[in-house]
């Protein structure tokens, strides 16, 4: 069995597309792009958080942490120029799947958007990515036939429903996604992709519980995997002041 940690091992990058759920576009005062953009968050970032396992994600100080629950996809081949049309190439690419929190520290990423400086403080603490164990897809199981654009994803805080959405919300799918970023860099084995988080984002502090649950079809359909994570302050030098 291919665990949470097996993935954060193998992976070599992570890729990430943004805005690409309508509502959650609006909700940011964002602009909807014409074609998927992407960015980069480090393995380092990745949070082994299965239900039970007790995983703490680290809050530095003077971040706005926000969670953005989405739907990750873990590589099993090497993509590169895929044809945007070609689902069944997409589909081949994909060894499993994942679900996953983008945490982003949003103040942090606002004054990037307005200084013209990049994202990647913004998204790349440690612990900014909590995952579960992957769903890998092979002949013999019931993930191979999966489709990825009719799960369920939710995120919940101390219990409350914060995101609840189906991926068949993607304003920009799968096979698109996976062309997009491999014209420009190559995906290998173990890479992870990320496919965008649907409205409801907000922020966690330290003593928060976070789950996050995916689902099979819709809000009512077969859990496929659990999230749970204790929010907790990180010790250390770093602080966010605004300039
Ligand atoms: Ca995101």
């Amino acid at each position: 069995m291919v665990r949470a940690q097996d993935v954060k091992a193998a992976c070599r990058k992570v890729v990430c597309i943004g805005r690409n759920y309508a509502d959650h576009i609006s909700e940011l005062n964002n602009t909807r792009p014409k074609q998927p953009f992407f960015f980069l968050k480090p393995p380092s970032s990745i949070l082994c958080a299965d239900k039970g396992l007790g995983a703490s994600l680290l809050r530095p100080r003077g971040v706005n942490t926000h969670f953005e629950v989405e739907l990750g996809l873990v590589v099993g081949r090497d993509v590169r120029d895929l044809h945007p049309e070609d689902g069944e190439g997409a589909l081949g690419a994909i060894a499993g799947y994942l679900l996953s929190i983008d945490m982003t520290a949003r103040n942090v990423q606002e004054e990037a958007k307005r200084k013209g400086l990049p994202w990647d403080i913004a998204k790349g603490f440690d612990t900014f990515l909590p995952i579960g164990s992957p769903l890998m897809r092979s002949a013999s199981n019931k993930y191979r036939d999966l489709d990825p654009h009719n799960l369920h994803l939710s995120l919940s805080v101390n219990g409350k429903t914060k995101q609840s959405d189906s991926t068949n919300l993607m304003l920009f799918r799968i096979p698109r996604i996976l062309s997009d970023i491999s014209r420009v860099m190559q995906l290998t084995p173990g890479d992870i992709v990320l496919t965008g988080t649907p409205k409801g984002v907000g922020p966690v502090v330290a003593g928060d519980k976070m789950t996050a649950e995916l689902r099979n079809g819709d809000a009512n359909g077969e859990v496929l995997s659990e999230l749970e994570v204790d929010v907790k302050d990180r010790e250390g030098p770093y602080e966010f002041k605004e300039t």
